[in-house]
């Protein structure tokens, strides 16, 4: 089966591990920072604090911006649940802004609008979920500027992201958002196994994730109450979790992040050939040109269906995997899901959302794709578009 995504896993990675559990540290010990300050290098961010899953790094971001129960968090509907999710844990509620039908990130003009309206309904977001779906950058200094504007915070998921670059700064360097976070799971741009990271530039938010990550414990004397006790003490200042990232996997992430930009490169030669292969499709392509210096982290390729044509998504996606190749939805829209009924979302409100829903088709992109993969995948889909469609084929233009 050829799989939408996969990690790539070198010698290397394998023996960074292997020293680690030779170590005396395999939770979190002398790995961990310096797999946060290998970020922080990489990204231009001034602080990282490592997690134990994306996910995670969202619930502390949300917690450390101060989201609590009575306000909104505001994120697109085409994104994977966690991001949503974490407002829902803080005791927030959760509202979505529709798509942009060309980027099929969230629209800046609906967001605007929504602003404006929820300012007359004194229900403005305290947080705005960036995502970066697929791994193309959110137009951020748009969103900076109504966030200046309207009063809220601005976390960017940029789990499909890392490695990508807006304006010419690499995805993390936080110019236009207060906290971004990632997440290494196999099939992002590199992984820990599972694991997540957040990235900022302001001390504060970064010392109130890194208490959050460890149960609101500090051991800073002067974060204390009162002076120690001795050298044994901490203190537990708030409520933290137990987030923390182990050793092992951050030496996985340390060795991985090395080969990141060469990951990228990879993705961005697959991702070049399947905008010329398919070009002459009756599908909509991505969008991913590289404007003004940014550019996609290329986690994902997805087509869509040309509107009003004659294909069937359901029976091509069936049809792809019968042929061995395990094409994907990205994603369901979150309101859709059955545990979000109960907040009494209305389709009708998302009708970018629901055309792309019913048109996407994720193709398979990661690093160690080889050609012939990536032909294979083109001919089956040829030969199901030109069958569907009563075409004998598509001529270039
Ligand atoms: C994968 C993903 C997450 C969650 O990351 P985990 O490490 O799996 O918890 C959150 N947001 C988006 C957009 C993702 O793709």
């Amino acid at each position: 089966m050829i799989p939408y995504g996969r990690q790539q896993i070198s010698e290397e990675d394998i023996e960074s591990v292997v020293d680690v559990l030779r170590s005396d540290f395999l939770t979190q010990g002398p790995v961990v920072p310096q797999f946060e300050q290998a970020v922080c290098d990489y990204t231009g961010a001034k602080f990282a604090v490592a997690v134990n899953s994306g996910t995670s790094a969202l619930h502390i971001a949300c917690l450390a911006l101060g989201l609590q129960q009575g306000d909104w968090l505001w994120t697109t509907p085409i994104t994977f649940v966690a991001s949503a999710n974490c407002g829902l844990y803080c005791g927030a509620q959760v509202d979505f802004v529709d798509i942009d039908p060309l980027t099929w990130n969230l629209s800046i003009s609906v967001l605007e609008e929504k602003l404006a309206h929820a300012k007359t309904q004194r229900r403005l977001p305290k947080i705005v979920v960036a995502v970066h779906f697929a791994g193309l950058p959110c137009e951020m200094e748009r969103i900076r500027q109504l966030s200046k504007e309207y009063g809220f915070s601005i976390i960017e998921d940029a789990c499909h992201a890392m490695g990508g670059c807006y304006q010419g700064v690499p995805i993390g360097a936080g110019a236009y958002s207060d906290i971004t976070i990632f997440s290494f799971h196999p099939v992002k741009n590199i992984t820990t196994g599972e694991g997540g990271m957040t990235v900022t530039n302001s001390a504060e938010l970064a010392g109130q994730m890194k208490r959050l990550r460890s149960h609101g414990i500090t051991s800073e004397p002067q974060q204390m109450t009162r002076s120690p006790d001795g050298p044994w003490y901490y203190q537990q200042i708030g409520l933290g979790f137990n987030y923390r990232m182990t050793d092992l996997q951050a030496a996985l992430g340390l060795s991985q992040l090395k080969k990141l930009d060469e990951f990228i490169a990879s993705r961005r030669r697959i991702a070049t050939t399947y905008d010329y292969e398919l070009s002459a499709f009756p599908l909509q392509l991505p969008y991913h040109t590289a404007q003004n210096n940014t550019l996609s982290g290329l986690h994902l390729y997805v087509v869509r269906l040309q509107q009003g044509s004659v294909h069937n998504r359901k029976e091509l996606l069936e049809n792809l995997r019968a042929c061995g190749i395990n094409v994907h939805v990205h994603y369901i829209p979150v309101y859709a899901q059955p545990y979000y009924q109960q907040f009494g979302y209305n389709r009708e409100d998302f009708p970018e959302a629901e055309k792309y829903y019913s048109q996407a088709l994720t193709l398979p992109i990661y690093p160690s794709m080889g050609k012939r993969d990536q032909q294979t995948v083109i001919a089956a889909l040829h030969e199901e578009l030109t069958r569907q469609t009563n075409k004998k084929e598509f001529v270039k233009s």
